[in-house]
C-alpha cells in the first residue's frame, strides 16, 4: 500500500471501508443536509437501474469501460510478465478479475492435481475474502507465498554464483499486485464519479433554466401580459425549435433577440426598483 501515491491511498482506504462517495452515501445524508439532498439519486449513474451500493461501480456492466476489460487488464498483465509471475497463478488471477469486472458468477474452482496446493489455498482464501476486495487491495497472503516458491525455483535453475535480479522478490510482487489491481478499481471509480457529476450538473442546469424562465414569465405577466414574447415566444421549447426548419428557427432567434433588447431595460428597472 505504501507504493501507492498518498492521495490515491486515501481513496483506496475509503473504498475498502465503503466510505467512498456513492449515491447510496448521499441518500444517507438526505434527511439532514440540504446540500446533499440536491444531489441525491440512489440509483447507479450509469443507468443500469440498480442502486448505487458500495462496490457496485466495480461490477456495473453499464459502466462505459465495462466493454474494455481487456484494456483494463493490460497494465496488470504487463506487470505479470515483468515480474515473471508464476504461470498458473497469472491465468487464475486474470480469469477471476475478468469475471468480477464482467459481473459473472464465481463458482469454486478445483485446480489440477499437479497444481501446487498453496495456489489452490490462495484461490479458496480469496474466494472467501471476495474479489471486489481483491481489487481494493485486500489480498490473500498466499499469492505471495506462491510467487516466493516461483522465485526459488527460478533461482535454483541459475548457473552457480549468479543471482536473480534484485526486483525478483515476493514482497515486491505483492506490492505490485496491490498497486495494479487497485489501479483498476480506482479507474472505475473515477469514471463513476465523472458520469455521476455530469448528470448532476445537467440536472442543475435544467433546474436553473426553468427557474429563470418562470421568473421572466412572472415579470411579463405582470407588466405586459399581451406581449408576443409572453404569448408566443417563451412557450416555444428548445425541442420544438430544433424540430422546425432552419429558416423558422432563424426567424425565431431574430425576433427573440429584438424582443429581448426591447424588454431588457424595463425588466431590469422593474427588478432593481422592487
Ligand atoms: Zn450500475
Amino acid at each position: 500500500m505504501k507504493t501507492v501515491a498518498p492521495g490515491k491511498r486515501t481513496n483506496i482506504i475509503k473504498a475498502q471501508h465503503g466510505w467512498h462517495h456513492t449515491c447510496e452515501r448521499d441518500a444517507m445524508f438526505k434527511e439532514t443536509s440540504d446540500f446533499q439532498s440536491k444531489h441525491t439519486s440512489t440509483l447507479c449513474p450509469f443507468g443500469c437501474g440498480e442502486s448505487d451500493y458500495r462496490w457496485h461501480f466495480l461490477r456495473c456492466d453499464k459502466s462505459p469501460i465495462a466493454a474494455e476489460v481487456t484494456r483494463e487488464l493490460s497494465k496488470l498483465k504487463a506487470m505479470f510478465k515483468r515480474y515473471k509471475v508464476q504461470r498458473e497463478m497469472q491465468s487464475i488471477l486474470l480469469q477471476r478479475i475478468k469475471a468480477t469486472l464482467q459481473r459473472q458468477r464465481l463458482t469454486p474452482m478445483q485446480l489440477h492435481d499437479s497444481t501446487d496446493p498453496v495456489l489452490q489455498a490462495a484461490l479458496d482464501e480469496q474466494d472467501v475474502l471476495g474479489w471486489d476486495q481483491f481489487l481494493l487491495g485486500r489480498q490473500s497472503k498466499r499469492w505471495e507465498e506462491v510467487q516466493q516458491k516461483e522465485y526459488s525455483r527460478l533461482a535454483s535453475q541459475l548457473p552457480k554464483n549468479s543471482k536473480l535480479p534484485a526486483h525478483y522478490k515476493a514482497t515486491v510482487f505483492s506490492k505490485m499486485l496491490i498497486q495494479e489491481s487497485t489501479y483498476i478499481a480506482l479507474n472505475r471509480w473515477q469514471v463513476h464519479n465523472e458520469v455521476a457529476h455530469t448528470a448532476i450538473t445537467a440536472k442543475e442546469y435544467i433546474r436553473d433554466r426553468d427557474k429563470a424562465k418562470k421568473k421572466i414569465q412572472k415579470l411579463l405577466a405582470e407588466s405586459r401580459p399581451d406581449h408576443i414574447a409572453f404569448t408566443r415566444q417563451i412557450p416555444v421549447t428548445t425541442e420544438s425549435l430544433l424540430s422546425q426548419p432552419l429558416d423558422r428557427m432563424r426567424d425565431w432567434i431574430a425576433t427573440w433577440t429584438a424582443t429581448k433588447a426591447y424588454l431588457a431595460p424595463s425588466l431590469i428597472t422593474t427588478y432593481t426598483t422592487t
